[in-house]
């Protein structure tokens, strides 16, 4: 330990250049060749997870659970009292179901494992002399690269150039007060607190930096100060879902109730029936196995499993399989406009100075137009104040345009607010590099979201510094005190600010988005370090010289119609929260159906001043919040949840992360979003579009109603099952078994589950976003639930299985001569039961496919993994009949050609009479909403 301080230490002091020739690197960092050379030598920079739990382990403890233990007592219980073979039996159908709980558990895992692994976090380093992106894993000891607000700090390192530097330790050190960090060396308090060291794992909150990756033999992944201690935390549980604690919480009441059934039929059989104790027991263990959805956690796992994957596909990652039933329940979607709802396709297209208004040509992130004033081109170097604007706009500019071959899109390393700036300084003329070298930017106070401003400070001539701001219109104007007009600077009169005002709401009432630009001269003082120190946000961006607007469009996703008419279908309400303009934002709103023209707008600064009854007023109406800062977006949000409503959030940057943890469902932009955003959010979206979560919601709900399909499938051969066992109690056994203990378990535990496991891959069943999100408290086990499982498909099931076993009885001479007790009669009348039983659940299955709409509409044939089960069931049913072996274990018997003639007509009339009352229920609900309308 002593040791790793000490070499801390030495990275700390150690004058730059000495460090940087240790690490064999330069300020330009690597070559590609030598960063993979030492790639190769110090390995990934990951985390290596802790060994998880031993597969084995996971394994055996499908075989340790109540269940399976009360199976293993059963059979061996079975095999004491001299029926070898049924408990064998017992035991063979024990390993099956432990078998599949393990397979299904592993593929949840791998499923939600293989996510992870989606979403690598990017940095910004220098290789071969260029900036480059390079996923954060592939970086080295000696790497140069650059850090802003909102990046996660990918490696341990040592700061070589810093800005207001502000960077979150709370992981390593649990302080949340961020520590200010900078260039020159100061030891600080406690552990962790060197000036010039960043850490991986820690966040960096306000600043830009360029830093270079320290290097002992162990310095990146596992071995960087983080890997440490994320060593000592990872042994974490997951946390159950409230629908996985309500599965519990029923799975628990039904094996309740079983076991009371069980109990009851164990005393009526000894007394009843006079059974000898051994079997009763066996008898009514068979009840209450028959009763207790066992394999109902791991299918509900494994389906939350394959929801989380679908939605992958569909651009929305989830980081935990919660998410996925809160998403189903969401009733509010807050949302971004900028890149959310609109392209983030910038693109400058008009040019506003107080005399003239210029338009400029071209789309998209490529030099393909020209500025022209009436129509003209004009190039750089003919109007002062364009001039000025150009420069202002080509400075103050942290993003780099990478022209692409081909029809690839341009690559953007910074904002596409920025992007769009950089393209209309190269539709100017102007040389920005020859620029950048006669007038050097000596300091950066950064954009953000809060003040919407930006500012740099650049050596203008020997004697003077020029500082240039960019920003919101109304977050800039208040700062200015002239104005430039054709070269000349004035005072600013409210006539100006008129005319500028009026500008801007002739542009943003198109939807158009708008930056102002001002600058200000100071005569340089002799000691300029001090001077650039004292210049922070509070002295540079005040008296400043307004120059003019940059206008730019993003159109809308064209998308975005379509998911905004089926959230409003769904009774989903959408807020658009924007740091935007009122005006912009609400014609923006108003184009792409979000609102009607009678929308409230309101501002950041009203939103401050609004008492709670009075937002939570407003929100209930049609609402739209513009020029607010991230921060608000909390209160926003939790005035929401006091509502009852159920949220989701979007956002991207540093300061969203309170909003995003608060909502339900917090939601990251994946392309633009900051690191800090993507830790705070439950949902990562990979395209950044508001349609991602759209179709996200609707795999939530789909998800659930699979849930409860299964459910329903799983309960409803329940009754099937436990009518035959009741027969024989209340005939006081006149009526022999129709079904034996055997039997009720090869349909629990092996030929149910394959169909199961289909219907939790059903798509979603049309309509399911033409409805209202469930309520929060509405149970999952509900009273169609009940209703369909028992009264409906059981009961049916029950009549003709049990019709099944006396039909075959009566084919033998039943009712003249009395039931068959044993012998070949008996075997075939059971096996009968057994397969009307496994039939008449081949109809279930495709009955459970849909809740209302006609199974043809869902397509018969498109869920091909409930046919896969209904095949398996099948041949599990004639493995069973015809292999001597398994007949004398599971007391079966061939089944002959007129036989499956019989089964297979089995499912046609239930498939038939469910479709009718399917209609039938469909026709109800249009007379419904036709009453509704009217
Ligand atoms: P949103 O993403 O909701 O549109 P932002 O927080 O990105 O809002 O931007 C808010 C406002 O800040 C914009 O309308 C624009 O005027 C200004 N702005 C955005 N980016 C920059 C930047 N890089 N420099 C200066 N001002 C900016
Ligand atoms: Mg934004």
């Amino acid at each position: 330990m002593k040791n790793e301080k000490e070499t801390r230490r030495k990275f700390a002091t150690d004058p730059v250049p000495d460090l940087m020739t240790d690490l064999h690197t330069t300020s330009t960092g690597l070559t590609q060749k030598e960063a993979d050379d030492r790639l190769e030598k110090y390995g990934e920079n990951v985390i290596t997870r802790e060994k998880q739990q031993s597969q084995l382990l996971i394994f055996l403890k499908n075989f340790t659970s109540v269940m399976a233990i009360l199976l293993w007592v059963s059979g061996f219980v079975a095999i004491l009292s001299g029926t070898l073979e049924l408990g064998i039996a017992i035991w063979l159908v024990n390993i099956i179901n432990g078998v599949f709980s393990y397979w299904q558990e592993h593929e949840a895992q791998k499923a939600t494992d293989s996510l992870m692994k989606m979403l690598p976090a990017y940095t910004q380093v220098y290789r071969d002399g260029k900036l480059q992106q390079i996923n954060a894993t592939k970086m080295v000891p000696g790497d140069v690269f650059n850090l802003q607000a909102g990046n996660a700090v990918p490696v341990d390192a040592r700061l070589i150039k810093a800005t207001s530097v502000q960077v979150d330790q709370s992981a390593l050190t649990g302080e949340s007060v961020p520590e200010s960090k900078k260039v020159a060396f100061d030891a600080g308090q406690g552990e962790f607190a060197e000036s010039n060291l960043v850490y991986a794992g820690t966040t960096v909150g306000a600043g830009t930096a360029t830093a270079v990756a320290t290097a002992v033999a162990f310095a990146t992944g596992m071995n960087t100060e983080f890997g440490r201690i994320a060593a000592l935390t990872q042994q974490q549980k997951p946390s159950l879902s409230p629908l996985q604690l309500e599965l519990n919480r029923l799975t628990k009441q039904i094996s309740l109730i079983a076991i009371g059934l069980g109990l009851v039929f164990f005393v009526s059989a000894i007394f009843f029936v006079h059974y000898p104790v051994a079997q009763s027991f066996i008898f009514a263990l068979g009840m209450i196995v028959a009763f207790i959805p066992e394999g109902l956690l791991p299918t509900v796992t494994l389906s939350l499993a394959q929801g989380v994957q679908r939605m992958a596909k569909k651009h929305a990652l989830l980081k935990d399989l919660n998410s996925v039933e809160t998403l189903g329940e969401t009733t509010v979607i807050c949302s971004d406009k900028t890149g959310t709802l609109t392209q983030n396709q910038m693109t400058v297209d008009h040019i506003w100075t107080p005399a003239h208004s210029f338009t400029v040509t071209g789309q998209d992130f490529v030099n393909n137009g020209e500025i022209q004033l009436d129509g003209k081109p004009i190039k750089y170097g003919t109007d002062a104040d364009l001039d000025l604007l150009i420069r202002l706009v080509a400075f103050n500019n942290d993003t780099e345009v990478e022209p692409s071959k081909g029809s690839a899109r341009p690559k953007i390393l910074g904002t596409p607010t920025e992007a769009s700036l950089v393209i209309l300084a190269q539709k100017s003329g102007i040389d920005t590099k020859a620029y950048s070298i006669t007038y050097p930017r000596l300091k950066e106070l950064p954009f953000d979201s809060d003040r919407k401003r930006m500012t740099t400070i650049h050596q203008h001539d020997d004697h003077t510094l020029s500082i240039c701001t960019k920003g919101s219109l109304s977050d800039l104007l208040p700062h200015c005190d002239t104005i430039q007009e054709n070269g000349k600077v004035r005072p600013l009169t409210e006539d100006d600010k008129k005319a500028i005002d009026d500008a801007n709401r002739k542009y943003a009432s198109l939807g158009l988005r708008s930056i102002a630009t001002a600058y200000r001269e100071v005569p340089q003082e002799t000691d300029k370090e001090k001077q650039l120190d004292g210049l922070t946000i509070d002295t540079a961006e005040t008296n400043l010289t307004f120059v003019g607007l940059a206008i730019m469009s993003d159109p809308p996703r064209p998308e975005i119609y379509e998911a905004i008419k089926k959230c409003h279908r769904a009774s989903i309400k959408i807020i658009m929260v924007t740091g935007d303009s009122s005006l912009t934002a609400k014609s923006v709103a108003v184009k792409i159906g979000l609102t009607s023209d009678k929308a409230r707008v309101v501002t950041g600064g009203e939103l401050d001043s609004m008492s709670k009854e009075d937002l939570k007023k407003a929100l209930a109406g049609e609402i739209i919040f513009a020029r607010v800062a991230p921060e608000q977006k909390y209160k926003i949000v939790s005035t929401l949840q006091e509502m009852g409503e159920i949220v989701a959030s979007t956002g991207d940057g540093v300061n969203d992360a309170p909003a995003l943890k608060k909502a339900d469902i917090g939601v990251a932009m994946g392309v633009t979003g900051t690191d800090v955003a993507k830790d705070a959010a439950d949902m990562i979206l990979t395209d950044d579009n508001f349609a991602s979560i759209v179709a996200a919601i609707e795999e939530g709900r789909t998800v659930y109603s699979n849930i409860q399909k299964f459910l329903i499938y799983i309960l409803n051969s329940n009754l099937p099952e436990a009518v035959p066992s009741a027969l024989f109690l209340f005939s006081r056994g006149a009526i022999p078994l129709p079904l034996t203990v055997m039997q009720i378990l090869t349909v629990d535990l092996g030929t149910d589950m394959m169909p199961a496991l289909g219907l939790g891959s059903e798509k979603a069943e049309p309509g399911i976003m033409d409805k209202p999100p469930r309520a929060r408290d509405a149970h999952l086990m509900s009273k169609t639930v009940l209703w369909k499982a028992f009264a409906w498909y059981g009961l049916i099931a029950s009549i003709i299985s049990s019709g099944a076993y006396f039909f075959v009885n009566h084919l033998n001479g039943w009712p003249l001569k009395g039931l068959a007790t044993s012998g070949n009669t008996y075997v075939m009348a059971t096996n009968m039961t057994l397969a009307a039983i496994i039939f008449c659940q081949i109809a279930a299955a495709m009955n459970c496919r849909t809740e209302n709409a006609s199974v043809f509409k869902a397509g018969l044939f498109a869920n091909k993994l409930v046919w896969f089960g209904i095949v398996f069931e099948i041949f599990l049913l004639a493995l069973l009949s015809y292999t001597p072996f398994l007949q004398e274990l599971f007391h079966t018997g061939p089944l002959a050609p007129t036989d499956w003639i019989f089964l297979a007509i089995i499912p046609i009339p239930l498939f038939l009479i469910e479709e009718g009352r399917k209609w039938l229920n469909r026709c109800r609900l249009a007379a419904k909403k036709v009453d509704v309308v009217d």
